[in-house]
């Protein structure tokens, strides 16, 4: 289960989509029309934040469709889009 990040490029307006489980196995984010880089820091500050996403997406996921869950001890299932 993976989220989605739109990106509009500031420079050609251009939208596009990234995959949070691919957006973690860039090194750089580069606009797919004019190549405008959004800045290193910035990047890495969504990579970070989207790694931790990802971390905790996973216990969103329902194997079994019981509630009651061993793996799953605090009873909550949640959905991140
Ligand atoms: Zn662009």
């Amino acid at each position: 289960m993976a989220s989605i990040f739109t990106f509009t490029c500031a420079t050609c307006d251009e939208s596009f989509n990234v995959y949070s489980n691919n957006l973690v196995k860039k090194d750089c984010l580069i606009c797919p029309n004019c190549s405008n880089r959004l800045p290193d820091e910035v990047f890495h500050k969504l990579k970070t934040a989207t790694e931790l996403l990802i971390e905790v997406d996973k216990n969103s996921e329902q194997t079994d469709g019981s509630h009651l869950s061993g793996d799953n001890l605090n009873h909550f299932y949640y959905k991140i889009q």
